[in-house]
Formats: structure tokens, sequence, C-alpha cells
């Protein structure tokens, strides 16, 4: 037996986002993340999604009450360090979210999933607002991949100059760190994302991995930054890190049935 003085300490954190039956997105990806990366995931339910690769069918969100009482559960006893949001789906969720975390000092990434890789609705109309307002004032840093970035801005992003620019009008708009994921982008054979903190900006580029159609990506990047944050790097450290980590995992992805799945535990760190 192990002396208590000898145990490794793990870093907390805590994902808030919705389940993803299939077993790719959310926060089962977060969790699957968390673990390879050697950090001990907490987990707050915001929704429950009936969902395969290839669809969302339905989506069927927690009482905010009973989000706070994950929350309140989670924070008497572990403090996680680091947290992260996804699918967070409505406004009410967002606003107690958002309420609860202001009383706390922990380090926030918010990945604002809007819609699903398969065309799903995954955050209410009405909400969006409410995850500008109450939401991107508290994070650390927040993730649009292109369609995300495009939205919360008002225009289209077509090229690297736009991303790069897009980043700093993000800040400006929200005052937030932002890592604007150029995945999509059309026409690059790299997959390029800038991260602007306000002072300098950073540029993250791998080539893109073709032929495989993988779902969850952007949860398993968001979830290994805060995973690498937990693990005391700094912020263009941590999306350093985890760009070669979700790189790793798409370019492992297994075959699951008829689609993809990433391969969350091949990295080497
Ligand atoms: N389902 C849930 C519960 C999610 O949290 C997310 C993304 O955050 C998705 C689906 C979307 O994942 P993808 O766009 O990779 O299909």
């Amino acid at each position: 037996m192990q002396e208590e003085s000898e145990r490794i300490a793990m870093p907390i954190v805590l994902t808030i986002a919705g389940t993803d039956s299939g077993g790719g997105a959310g926060v089962m990806a977060d969790l699957k993340t968390f673990a390879a990366l050697g950090v001990h995931g907490c987990v707050v339910v915001s929704c429950l999604t009936a969902q395969n690769p290839a669809r969302v069918l339905e989506v069927s969100p927690c009482s905010p009450e009973f989000v706070e009482a994950q929350l309140k559960a989670v924070f008497t006893e572990l403090s996680p360090k680091v947290v992260k949001t996804g699918m967070l789906y409505d406004e009410k969720i967002i606003q107690k979210t958002a309420s609860f975390l202001k009383k706390t000092s922990v380090c926030l990434v918010v990945d604002p999933v809007m819609i699903s890789t398969s065309g799903a609705k995954l955050l209410r109309e009405e909400a969006i607002e409410v995850m500008k307002r109450e939401l991107f004032p508290l994070a650390t840093l927040v993730t649009p991949n292109l369609d995300e970035l495009a939205s919360l801005l008002g225009h289209p992003i077509l090229n690297e100059l736009e991303l790069r620019s897009g980043a700093k009008e993000f800040y400006e708009l929200y005052k937030c760190p932002v890592l604007a994921k150029g995945g999509h982008l059309k026409g690059s054979h790299l997959a390029l994302d800038i991260l602007w903190d306000g002072i300098h900006e950073y540029s993250y580029s791998l080539p893109f991995v073709r032929d495989v159609s993988t779902h969850g990506t952007g949860c398993t990047f968001s979830a290994a930054i805060t995973a690498f944050l937990a693990c005391g790097f700094t912020l263009s450290e941590a999306v350093g890190r985890a760009k070669c980590y979700v790189n790793e995992a798409i370019r492992g992805s297994v075959r699951i049935s008829r689609y993809y799945a990433l391969d969350w535990f091949g990295f080497k760190k």
C-alpha cells in the first residue's frame, strides 16, 4: 500500500456540456480526453442528446436547477482548477452556469457550441445573446470554429487574412482571448488556428487530415486545452499541445461500424 504522501495529486477539471449517446462528442469525448491527458474530469450535464455519428435525434435539457445542483456538488468538495463549457443549449442553463462560475476563481474555456457537424442546432437562437453577454466575459479563452466565428461576428470568414483579423475583431467585441479555428478554410491543405490574447498573435498549423470524417474534434480540442491548462501550461502552450493531441487523435482514427472515432488514447505525452 502507498503512503498518503506518496500518492500522485491529480489536477481536477470540469466539463459542463451535453451527452452523446454515440460516444463521439460532448462529455463523452471530454472525459476520454481528460483520462488520456492525466487529469481528473468532473462532469456537469447540461442536456442529454439522443445521437449517433450520423445525426442528433433529440435533445432533452436538464432543468437549470439540476445544473446548479451538479455544480454545487462538484465545487463543495472538489474545486476544479479549470472548467470548460460545451453544449449548453438554452438561455436559462447559461444564466445559471454563468452566475455560479462568477463566484469562483476558475480558469474558463468556452467552446461556443452552436451547430453539430451533422447540422443539428445545439444552441437555441434565444441563448446566443445570453452566451455573449454572460459567459464570454468570464472566459480565459473562447474557441469558435469558422462557422461559429462568422456567426458571432456577423460576417463570413473566407481566408487566412480574415481569420486573423476576425480573431482581433472578436477580442474587441467580447474582450476575451479567442482561438479562431480555421480547420475548415477552403482550399488550404493546412489546418490553421489563430490565438489572439489581446497582445500577441500565435499561429498553429498542421497538415489537414483528409479521408476521415470524424465528429467530436471540437469538443476534444477544447477539453485538451482545459487539461493542459490544469497541468500548468500557459495559454499559448496549452493550445499548441492540445492541437498536436487532436491532430494525432484524428490521424489515428479507428473504424466504428460505418463511421470513424477519434483515437483518444494513442497520444504519447
Ligand atoms: N453533441 C454534443 C453533446 C456536443 O457537445 C457537441 C459539440 O460540442 C456535438 C454534438 C457536436 O460535435 P460535432 O460537431 O463534432 O459532431
